[in-house]
C-alpha cells in the first residue's frame, strides 16, 4: 500500500510554479495576482482563505484578500465582484463558499467573469470542461487529476466508483475521468445517497474517489483489494485529547480501508493541499490568458 502525499506533492508543485512565478519576475512580466472574498467568520472558512492566501505568498504571486462580516447584503457582494471583474490588475479572484443564508451562491456564481473563474465554478467553465475545450478546471477534482498523473496510477479502461455528485466535486469528477484524456478513459459510475445497494457498485471499484461529508462513512467491506481510494471528505469529529477539541478525517475509514488498498489518500494531507495547489495553477493560467486568449 503506498500512500499519496498530496502535501508532498502540493510542495513540489508550489515549487514548480515559484520558479515560474521568478522567470516572470526576471522578464518583467505581470505578476499573477489572485483575490479572495471571504464573508463572515465561519472557522474553516477563514481557515481554507488563509491558507489560499499563504500559498500565493509562497508561489511569489500577489495576493488580496477582502474580507467582510456576515451582514454583507448580496449587492453588496455582487459589487465587490463587479469591481473584480473590471480590475485588470487582478487575474482571477474567489468567493469562498459556503455564503450565508442571505445571498444566493448560484448569482454569485453566475456574476463572476468566467475570464477569471479560477475556482471553475461558472457554468462556462463546467460547459468547458464537459466538452474537453481549455477551461479552468474546478480546483479539487483538478487537483485529483494532478495527483493520479504525477503518482502514475493508470486510468484508462479503469473502472472508477465516484460517491458523492456535488458541483464542485462529485459531479465533474466524474465528467474528467471519463474524459479522452491522459488521465481520463475510465468508466466511471456516479452514486450518490440515492443508490440502490452502494456497497455492490464501490466493490466494483478499481478507483474509489469518496466525496460524501460523512466521517468514515466508507468501511472495509466496502471495497475490493488493490482499489485506489481517492478521500476528498473532510470531517471535523470531537476529540477531547486534541488541543483544539476536534480531529479532522476523511469520509473513508481509513486504519480499516488502507490495508486493502493499493494507493490511498490520508486526511488531512491528502486531497486539500492539492485543491490550493490547482488554484495557483488556475491563477496562472489566468495571467497567462491560456483559457480565452
Ligand atoms: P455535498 O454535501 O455538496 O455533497 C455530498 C454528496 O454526497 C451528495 O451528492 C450526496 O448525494 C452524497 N451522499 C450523501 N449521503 C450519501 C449516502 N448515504 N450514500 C451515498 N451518497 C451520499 O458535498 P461536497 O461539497 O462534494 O463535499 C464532500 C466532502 O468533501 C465534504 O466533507 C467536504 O468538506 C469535502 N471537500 C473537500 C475538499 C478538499 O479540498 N479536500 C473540497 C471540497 C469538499
Amino acid at each position: 500500500m503506498e500512500i499519496i502525499d498530496g502535501k508532498g506533492l502540493a510542495n513540489t508543485i508550489k515549487e514548480e510554479i515559484a520558479k515560474e512565478v521568478l522567470e516572470i519576475k526576471q522578464n518583467k512580466g505581470k505578476i499573477p495576482h489572485l483575490a479572495a472574498v471571504l464573508i463572515g467568520d465561519d472557522p474553516a472558512s477563514a481557515s481554507y482563505v488563509r491558507n489560499k492566501v499563504r500559498s500565493c505568498d509562497q508561489c511569489g504571486f500577489q495576493s488580496t484578500l477582502i474580507r467582510k462580516d456576515e451582514t454583507t447584503t448580496e449587492a453588496a457582494l455582487l459589487d465587490i465582484i463587479q469591481g473584480l471583474n473590471e480590475d485588470p490588475d487582478i487575474d482571477g479572484f474567489i468567493v469562498q463558499l459556503p455564503l450565508p443564508k442571505h445571498i444566493n451562491e448560484e448569482k454569485v456564481t453566475l456574476a463572476i467573469d468566467p475570464k477569471k473563474d479560477v475556482d471553475g465554478f461558472h457554468p462556462m467553465n463546467f460547459g468547458r470542461m464537459a466538452l474537453g475545450l481549455p477551461s479552468y478546471l474546478p480546483a479539487t477534482p483538478f487537483g485529483i487529476v494532478q495527483m493520479l498523473d504525477r503518482y502514475g496510477i493508470e486510468t484508462s479502461g479503469k473502472h472508477c466508483v465516484v460517491v458523492g455528485r456535488s458541483n464542485i466535486v462529485g459531479t465533474p469528477m466524474s465528467i474528467l475521468l471519463s474524459r479522452k484524456a491522459k488521465v481520463g478513459n475510465c468508466t466511471v459510475t456516479l452514486t450518490h445517497s440515492r443508490t440502490n445497494d452502494l456497497s455492490a457498485e464501490t466493490k466494483r471499484a478499481d478507483i474509489l474517489i469518496a466525496a460524501i461529508g460523512i466521517p468514515n462513512f466508507i468501511s472495509s467491506d466496502m471495497v475490493k483489494e488493490g482499489v485506489v481510494i481517492i478521500d476528498v471528505g473532510i470531517n471535523r469529529v470531537d476529540a477531547p485529547e486534541h488541543k483544539r477539541g476536534y480531529k479532522l478525517v476523511g469520509d473513508v475509514d481509513y486504519d480499516a480501508v488502507a490495508p486493502l488498498a493499493s494507493h490511498i489518500t490520508p486526511v488531512p494531507g491528502g486531497v486539500g493541499p492539492m485543491t490550493v495547489t490547482s488554484l495557483l495553477l488556475n491563477t496562472l493560467k489566468a495571467s497567462r490568458k491560456e483559457v480565452y486568449g
